[in-house]
C-alpha cells in the first residue's frame, strides 16, 4: 500500500520542492511507515521567506480586531475538527486517545483564542516631557520562526503561532520530524479561516533546516521546544544575527510532598507528572522527596495503582492510559537509563521493563517504573529521562529538601504538597523554578506564564508578557516647542 507524501506548506498551498528528498513518519505504537514528508530544500526555504514577507506586510497592516477576528475563526475550526486533529496526534506520537481527545487540540485552541483576545488590548504609552510628549508604538517584530519538539506537535505550534500572529509577525514554523502533521493541519486552518497566504508557512526536516532557520537574516526571532543541548545551539546560532530567542527546554523537577499532606491526593499528582503522555512531558516531576514519615504511605500506595490503574496498549482505545514512546531511538534511550538505575543501586518498586501490549505489540512501551532507595547523586535523579521513570527520595528537614530539590543546572517546574498554607509558599518561594505547583501539578492554562529558571530555559509562554515577547517598542518623540540649537 502506498502511503501518502506530504509537502512543505507555504504561502498557503503545498510546495513541492526540488531535491526530491523525503523523510518517513513511523506510528510508534505499530513501528508502521504512515506516511512520508517532502524536506524543505534550499528552493522551498527561499519560497517560505519570500512568502513570508508578503504575509507580513498584509497581515501587520491590518488591526489587531481584525487579527484578532481571523484567529478566533481559527479557533472555532480547530474545536470544530477536536477529533480528528487528536486522532492525527495518537498516529504521530503514541500518545493515548483518551489524552489528545481532551487535551492537545483543546490548549492549543485556547492559546491562540487567549492572545485573539488580548491582542487588541495591548497599548502603547503616552507621556508629556515638559512641553513637548512622547508616545510608544508596541509594533510586530516580523518574520519569526517557531521550531517545535515531538511531544505536543499541534500543541506546541498552537502556543507558538498563536501570541506571534496576535501580535501581526509572520510564522515559520518547523514542527519535530518525528511529528510533522499536525502543524500542516493548522496551517490549512489558518487559511481557511482568512490568515493571510505566507503569515504562517511550515517547513519539514530535520536539524539543519532549524539550522537554517536560527541563522536566516531574515528571521527577528526564534521561539524553540526542545532539549537543553539543542537549545544552546539554537542559542550560540541565532546570536549571529541577534535575534530575540525564547527557549523552553528541558527539566527535572522536583516534588516535594510533606508528611501533613494528603497522601492520595500527591501519588496521583506524582502519577501524574511521570506517566501521563507516558512521561514525555518537559515539566515532570521527575525527583518525588517524600517525607520520611509518609514514604511508606506514599510508595505503598503507589505501587499499587501504578500496577492496578495502568493500561497499555493500542494507543486509540480509549480505555488505554499508556501510550508508546516517540520512537525505537528513544525507546532504547530510556531503557538504558532503567539500566543505569539498577547499575547505580536503586530498588525497582515497580515496572522497569519494555512492554508488549496484545493491542499493540510491534510498539515502543515500556513498563510504567517507579526507583526507591535512590540518591541525589544517580543518573536517573540527575538527567532528564523523558520516558515514564519516577525516581522516589527521602527527606526529613525542610531546608534541606529544598537544597537538595535546587541542586541541579535545570529549573523548569516544581511542586509542593502540604496542607500547611504558611510552609506551601515559604518552600515554593525558595524552589529556583519557573513554574510551581501548591496540592496541584501539570495544570498549565493559556493564562498562565511558563518557562524555566536555570538552564531550562529563557522567556515565556502563554500569559500577557508573551505578547510583549513578539513586540517592540517603538518610541516617538514629538516636539511642540522650537528646538533650541547651538548651531
Ligand atoms: P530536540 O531538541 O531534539 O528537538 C527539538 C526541535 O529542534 C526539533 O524540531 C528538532 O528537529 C530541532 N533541531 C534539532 N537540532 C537542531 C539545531 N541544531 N538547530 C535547530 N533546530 C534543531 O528535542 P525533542 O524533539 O527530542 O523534544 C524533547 C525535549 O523537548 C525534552 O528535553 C523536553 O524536555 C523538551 N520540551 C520542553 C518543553 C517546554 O516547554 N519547556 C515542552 C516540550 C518538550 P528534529 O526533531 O526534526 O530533528
Amino acid at each position: 500500500m502506498t502511503t501518502p507524501v506530504y509537502q512543505n506548506f507555504i504561502n498557503g498551498h503545498f510546495l513541492k520542492n526540488q531535491s526530491g528528498d523525503t523523510f518517513a513518519v513511523k506510528n510508534p505504537a505499530t513501528d508502521e511507515v504512515i506516511y512520508h514528508v517532502e524536506v524543505a530544500d534550499a528552493f522551498v526555504q527561499n519560497a517560505a521567506i519570500e512568502s513570508a514577507k508578503q504575509g507580513f506586510a498584509a497581515w501587520s497592516a491590518m488591526t489587531p480586531i481584525e487579527r484578532s477576528r481571523i484567529l478566533l475563526k481559527a479557533v472555532e475550526i480547530l474545536r470544530a475538527r477536536n477529533d480528528e486533529l487528536a486522532k492525527i496526534e495518537v498516529l504521530d506520537t503514541g500518545k493515548p486517545w483518551q489524552e489528545a481527545e481532551c487535551v492537545d487540540v483543546q490548549t492549543g485552541a485556547d492559546v491562540i483564542e487567549y492572545f485573539a483576545g488580548l491582542a487588541p488590548a495591548q497599548v502603547g504609552q503616552q507621556q508629556m516631557v515638559g512641553e513637548d510628549f512622547y508616545y510608544t508604538r508596541k509594533e510586530p517584530l516580523g518574520i519569526c520562526a517557531g521550531i517545535g519538539a515531538w511531544n505536543y506537535p499541534l500543541q506546541i505550534a498552537c502556543w507558538k503561532s498563536g501570541p506571534a500572529l496576535a501580535a501581526g509577525n509572520a510564522l515559520i514554523f518547523k514542527p519535530s520530524e518525528e511529528t510533522p502533521l499536525g502543524a500542516i493541519k493548522l496551517a490549512e486552518i489558518f487559511i481557511e479561516a482568512g490568515v493571510p497566504a505566507g503569515v504562517f508557512n511550515v517547513v519539514q526536516g530535520a536539524a539543519e533546516v532549524g539550522q537554517w532557520l536560527t541563522q536566516s537574516d531574515d528571521i527577528e526571532k526564534v521561539s524553540f521546544t526542545g532539549e537543553v543541548g539543542t537549545g544552546k545551539k539554537v542559542v550560540a546560532s541565532a546570536a549571529g544575527s541577534l535575534k530575540d530567542v525564547t527557549m523552553e527546554l528541558g527539566g527535572k523537577s522536583p516534588l516535594l510532598v510533606f508528611d501533613d499532606a494528603d497522601i492520595s491526593q500527591a501519588v496521583s499528582a506524582a502519577m501524574l507528572g511521570n506517566f501521563y503522555t507516558q512521561g514525555e512531558i518537559c515539566t515532570n516531576c521527575t525527583r518525588i522527596y517524600v517525607h520520611k514519615n509518609v514514604y511508606q504511605q506514599f510508595i505503598d500506595e503507589l505501587k499499587t495503582r501504578t500496577e492496578q490503574n495502568i493500561i497499555a496498549g493500542d494507543p486509540m482505545d480509549p480505555e488505554v492510559n499508556l501510550g508508546a514512546l516517540i520512537s525505537k531511538n528513544h525507546h532504547d534511550l530510556v531503557m538504558g537509563y532503567i539500566d543505569k538505575g539498577i547499575n547505580e543501586g536503586a530498588t525497582l518498586l515497580t515496572g522497569g521493563k519494555a512492554l508488549k501490549p496484545e493491542s499493540a505489540p510491534n510498539g515502543y512501551f515500556v513498563a510504567p517504573t517507579v526507583f526507591t532507595d535512590c540518591t541525589d547523586n544517580m543518573t536517573i535523579v540527575k538527567e532528564e529521562i523523558f520516558g515514564p521513570v519516577m525516581s522516589v527520595l527521602v527527606f526529613d528537614d525542610e531546608d534541606d529538601a529544598i537544597r537538595r530539590a535546587n541542586d541541579t543546572h535545570l529549573g523548569l517546574a516544581a511542586g509542593v504538597f502540604t496542607k500547611d498554607i504558611k510552609r506551601a509558599h515559604r518552600v515554593i518561594h525558595q524552589l529556583q523554578a519557573g513554574i510551581c505547583w501548591i496540592n496541584s501539578y501539570g495544570n498549565s492554562p493559556a493564562e498562565m506564564p511558563v518557562g524555566g529558571y536555570k538552564q531550562s530555559g529563557i522567556g515565556r509562554e502563554n500569559g500577557i508578557e508573551t505578547l510583549d515577547h513578539y513586540t517592540q517598542t517603538k518610541s516617538i518623540y514629538v516636539g511642540m516647542t522650537d528646538i533650541e540649537s547651538p548651531f
